[in-house]
């Protein structure tokens, strides 16, 4: 039987490249839209256009118990989950010095609470089956930092302590935890930013000299799903084109 794969936020630009790469490799793919998302039927009639079927369930990855009912449910109609990756999430930017508590809270909720909330309720099913893969999606600026980002860069570098502190817990039960870091990759939000800013700002921190595309980060998610990933844990791998390395 196909292994399940559950993506967070599948219909944004990183986790979509990520189910098609996943649906590629023959695994059951399942993902979730925030509750209030109208364009879910859509996007999943369009997918379905290509080639690909996917089930999607509503589920605020911020709220706990949406994401309990979120899983059961998907437990209940397809099975147990074998991949989850944490990839929904949102950025509210400004300086610290404007910073309120609804952004930071807003923020910390939805990047580092949901890697809680989801991974708690498909945890201990994947160590009592002995195979598990947990794939964090955290963000070079978690590494770095970034300006006008104190809520995200601590969101996505809680990511990483996270991914290790679990990976000790569940080493010997053939369940890896690990965090991905990319750099600016080309979805619809960066494409978003103004070409002269993009050009002048962006690109130039690139050694590549371009963006990543979010199908090279789904490779990297389809290789820590795959069973020769088995002896990589608590790793935070970094896609960024060499803009930060250490
Ligand atoms: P998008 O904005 O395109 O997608 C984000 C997804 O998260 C959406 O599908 C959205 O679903 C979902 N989401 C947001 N809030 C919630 C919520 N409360 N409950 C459920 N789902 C929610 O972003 P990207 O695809 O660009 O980014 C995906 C991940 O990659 C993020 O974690 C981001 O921080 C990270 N990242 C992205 C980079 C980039 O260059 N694009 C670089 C580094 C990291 P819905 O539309 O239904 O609300």
């Amino acid at each position: 039987m196909a292994r399940i794969a559950l993506i967070t936020g599948g219909m944004g630009g990183l986790g979509e490249a990520i189910c098609i790469k996943m649906a590629a490799l023959g695994y059951q793919v399942v993902t979730t839209h925030s509750p209030g998302n109208t364009k879910a039927n859509e996007w999943l009639a369009g997918m379905e256009q290509q080639g690909y079927k996917f089930r999607a369930y509503p589920c605020d990855v911020a709220d706990f118990e949406s994401a309990q009912k979120c899983i059961a449910q998907i437990t209940q109609e397809l099975g147990p989950i074998d991949v989850l990756v944490n990839n929904a999430g949102i950025t509210r930017d400004m300086t610290f010095k404007k910073m309120d508590k609804v952004n930071w809270d807003a923020v910390i909720k939805t990047n580092l609470d949901s890697v809680f909330n989801m991974t708690k309720p498909v945890c201990d099913g994947m160590v009592e089956r002995g195979w598990g893969r947990i794939i964090n999606i955290s963000s070079v600026n978690g590494q770095k930092g970034a300006f006008g980002q104190t809520n995200y860069s601590a969101a996505k570098a809680g990511m990483h302590g996270f991914s290790k502190a679990l990976a000790l817990e569940v080493a010997r039960k053939g369940v890896t935890v690990n965090t991905i870091s990319p750099g600016y990759i080309g979805t619809k939000m960066v494409m978003a930013i103004p070409s002269d800013v993009l050009e002048s700002k962006i690109i130039p921190q690139i050694p590549m000299g371009r963006l990543g595309k979010p199908e090279e980060v789904a490779g990297l998610v389809a290789y820590l799903a795959s069973d020769e990933a088995a002896f990589l844990t608590g790793a935070n791998i970094a896609i960024n084109g060499g803009q930060h390395m250490y």
